[in-house]
């Protein structure tokens, strides 16, 4: 079966008034219907940047997208801002961090979910506040046909994020991209919305793509994990290779520095030293030289040259030179 999203060479360069910031540079990843790719690193990785490309809500005036983004045999990054919007909101729907700034405060919920659908499926109000009730049902909101009168802060924070993903299965996707969906909320609810988020993906053979900088909440749901720096794809593959045995000096770093739910439960975080690159002048070479602890091992040539995304082990590929000298070695 053919993926139902594959990302080929996808670059985003934003001009700003200090110069030009290359925020992605020449990613690549694919995602199955069913499936949750995890898209992980600090911020300024070029993780939220990817996903605003990929449904063309980048600001198209200062931002250059170059690549493919084929969903479904379309290649969306060649369609205009027209061709794109068909996509959104109906097959591909975006869920974001702040629910409370993402929702309108002046509209009920039953307005602000349906809307759009009213606009794309020329419902009739009393079909569309239907389905509006059905979907709030569905998140596990209670009293949804009373709820669904009510403004976005009469909800506490986890019901309001329900309310964000009820919006985004209105149009019954086929692919959520969550950028950051627990992120403003305590440790309980977070794991409610996760868990709600792979019963709907149950449910409907939703494609996910979860944009997150805890690596913690990576294990359990995703099953494959990208873990990007400095706009570039360090680590890629399968979640419980890449978890267990990290093959990459800052996926191992980021792993150190959050409590996971494999790790022992008293084993000591350690965060990464320094602080993410100013992408207006990033490091020569690997761009994560300056915080890294395996440089030594290597040499020179983390300074001097890019580290390609090679084949390590367990399906996973990784961009670090000392990977090739572990291969030249052996
Ligand atoms: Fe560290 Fe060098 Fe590997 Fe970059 S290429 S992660 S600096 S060892
Ligand atoms: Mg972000």
């Amino acid at each position: 079966m053919r993926p139902l999203l594959t990302v080929e060479d996808l670059s985003v360069r934003f001009r700003t008034e200090g110069g030009t910031v290359q925020a992605v540079t020449g990613l690549g990843f694919e995602l199955r219907r069913g499936r949750t790719l995890a898209v992980v690193g600090e911020s300024g990785s070029g993780k939220s940047a990817t996903g605003l490309a990929l449904l063309g809500l980048h600001n198209r005036l200062r931002t250059e997208v170059t690549g493919r983004v084929e969903f479904d045999g379309v290649d969306l990054a060649a369609l205009d801002e027209r061709g794109v919007s068909a996509y959104r909101g109906s097959r591909i729907a975006m869920v974001f961090q702040d629910a409370l700034t993402a929702l309108s405060p002046y509209h009920t919920v039953e307005r602000q979910l349906t809307d759009g659908y009213r606009r794309r499926t020329g419902a009739s109000r009393p079909q569309a506040r239907a389905r509006a009730v059905e979907m709030l049902a569905r998140v596990g909101i209670p009293d949804p046909a009373r709820r669904v009168q009510e403004y976005p802060h009469e909800f506490s924070g986890g019901m309001r994020q329900r309310v964000m993903i009820a919006m985004a299965l209105m149009g019954e996707p086929d692919l959520v991209i969550a950028d950051e969906p627990t992120t403003a909320l305590d440790v309980t609810v977070q794991a409610q919305i996760l868990d709600l988020l792979a019963d709907l993906q149950a449910e409907s053979q939703l494609a996910i793509l979860l944009i997150t900088h805890d690596l913690g909440v990576v294990s359990g749901v995703a099953h494959d994990v990208m873990v990007m720096y400095a706009g570039r794809c360090v680590e890629y593959g399968p979640a419980a290779q890449v978890l267990a045995a990290p093959e990459h000096p800052y996926t191992a770093g980021l792993l150190r520095s959050v409590p996971t739910l494999h790790g022992p439960a008293d084993s000591e975080l350690v965060p990464i030293p320094g602080s993410p690159p100013n992408l207006l002048d990033p490091p020569s070479g690997c761009a994560f030289h300056p915080r890294c602890d395996a440089r030594s091992r290597v040499g020179d040539l983390c300074t001097t040259a890019v580290p390609s995304l090679l084949p390590g082990s367990g399906g996973r590929s990784r961009a670090c030179h000392l990977a090739l000298e572990r291969s030249t070695a052996s």
